[in-house]
C-alpha cells in the first residue's frame, strides 16, 4: 500500500506514528511543510521537517512533541549573553547540529530535498520524507503595529507572530512569500499521482497543509489523483486540541469547526473524519459530497492514534 501524507509538525508527526503502527508494511511518503522555515543566527531551520524526522526517528522530546530529547541550551545562553537576536526562538544544542549540517549542505549547493535525505540517513524515520519544495517559501503575517497608533501594517515571519506574539496580535492577512514561483520538490507530484491513498493528517489547515497545497501543481495533483484522499479534522469540539489553529483560521475568516475546515479542502477530499464530539458535522460534510464519519480523534497515545489511522484507511478503501 502506497500512502502519501501532507504533513505539518507536531500534529502530523503524532498521527504518522499511529499510521506507521497501523500499517507497518505500507510504503509511506511524507510531503512536509517548509513554509515555517526560518533563518536564525545564520542557520536554516526547518521546524516541521525536523519534527517529523525526530518523532519517527526516536529522537524527539516526548513531553513537548518537538525538539530533541535530552536537550541542553549552552549555545542559546551564550548567544543571549551577546545580546544576539532573536531571543524569542530558542535552539537547543543538539538541535543546532542538525541546522549546521543543513545550512552547510545548502551552502555547498545541495537542494533541500537532498539535504533532508542525508539527515534522514541518520534518523531512519521509516518513511520517505520530502520537503514540499526546494525553493524558499516563507509564511508571513501582516499585522498592525502593537501600539496601534501607526496605521501602516507590517509583515512579520509567521514564527514571530506565533511564538513571540502568541498569535494574539490581530492579523490582517497570511502571505506565503515565494510560493507562486516555487516548484514541487522532486518526487512530490509523483508521490501524489502514484499513491493508493492520500491522507491529510490533523495538521493546521492554514499554515501547515495550506502552504503544501499552494505550491503550484500540488493542489491540482491531489484533486486529480485516482487515489482516494481522506483527511482528519484538527478541530475537535470547536477548538484545536493543542496549539492555536483557531487563530490562523480566524485570519482567513473560516470558523473553527470540523465541517468548516473540511470545506477548505472540499475540492480535493473524498473522505473526512470528525471527532465524536462533532457528530452533528457529518451531515453537513456529506452534503458537500465528501464521505464523513465521526470517531474518536484524540491522539492520546499510539494505539488510539493507530485506530484513527486505520479508520482513515478504511474510509479510503470504501472507494478504492
Ligand atoms: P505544527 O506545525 O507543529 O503546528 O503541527 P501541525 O500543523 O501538524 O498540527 C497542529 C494541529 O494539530 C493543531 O492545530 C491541532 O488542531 C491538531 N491536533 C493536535 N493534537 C490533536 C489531537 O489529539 N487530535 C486532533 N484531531 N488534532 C490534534
Ligand atoms: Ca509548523
Amino acid at each position: 500500500l502506497r500512502i502519501t501524507v501532507l504533513a505539518g509538525g507536531v500534529g502530523a508527526s503524532r498521527f504518522l506514528r499511529g499510521l506507521v503502527h497501523a500499517a507497518p508494511d505500507a510504503d509511506i511518503t511524507v510531503i512536509g511543510n517548509t513554509a515555517d522555515d526560518i533563518t536564525l543566527h545564520g542557520l536554516h531551520v526547518s521546524p516541521d521537517l525536523d519534527t517529523v524526522m525526530y518523532t519517527l526517528g526516536g529522537g524527539v522530546e516526548e513531553s513537548q512533541g518537538w525538539g530533541r530529547a535530552g536537550e541542553s541550551f549552552a549555545v542559546a545562553d551564550e548567544l543571549a549573553a551577546y545580546g544576539a537576536q532573536p531571543q524569542w526562538f530558542t535552539l537547543g544544542d543538539r538541535d543546532i547540529a542538525t541546522h549546521i549540517v543543513r545550512t552547510q549542505m545548502l551552502a555547498a549547493g545541495y537542494r533541500l530535498s537532498a539535504v533532508t535525505e542525508a539527515l534522514c540517513d541518520r534518523w531512519r524515520p521509516g518513511v520517505r520524507l520530502l520537503p514540499m519544495t526546494d525553493d524558499r517559501v516563507e509564511t508571513h503575517v501582516v499585522v498592525r503595529p502593537e501600539d496601534g497608533g501607526d496605521t501602516q501594517p507590517s509583515a512579520i515571519h509567521f514564527q514571530e507572530w506565533w511564538i513571540r506574539l502568541h498569535a494574539e496580535v490581530p492579523a490582517e492577512r497570511i502571505v506565503l512569500v515565494g510560493v507562486d514561483r516555487s516548484a514541487p520538490a522532486p518526487g512530490v507530484l509523483e508521490a501524489i499521482e502514484n499513491a493508493d491513498v492520500v491522507l491529510l493528517p490533523p495538521s493546521n489547515p492554514v499554515v501547515s497543509i495550506g502552504p503544501i497545497l499552494a505550491v503550484p501543481g500540488v493542489r491540482d495533483a491531489v484533486a486529480a489523483t485516482t487515489a482516494p484522499v481522506v483527511g482528519l479534522s484538527p478541530i475537535v469540539g470547536g477548538a484545536p486540541v493543542r496549539g492555536m489553529a483557531d487563530a490562523a483560521l480566524r485570519v482567513i475568516g473560516v470558523p473553527a469547526t470540523a465541517s468548516d475546515v473540511a470545506g477548505i479542502f472540499a475540492d480535493v477530499l473524498d473522505g473526512w473524519l470528525v471527532d465524536e464530539a462533532d457528530a452533528e458535522a457529518v451531515a453537513a460534510v456529506e452534503s458537500s459530497g465528501v464521505r464523513c464519519r465521526a470517531v474518536p480523534l484524540l491522539m492520546r497515545d499510539v494505539p488510539a492514534t493507530a485506530a484513527m489511522a486505520s479508520t482513515a484507511l478504511e474510509l479510503a478503501a470504501e472507494r478504492r
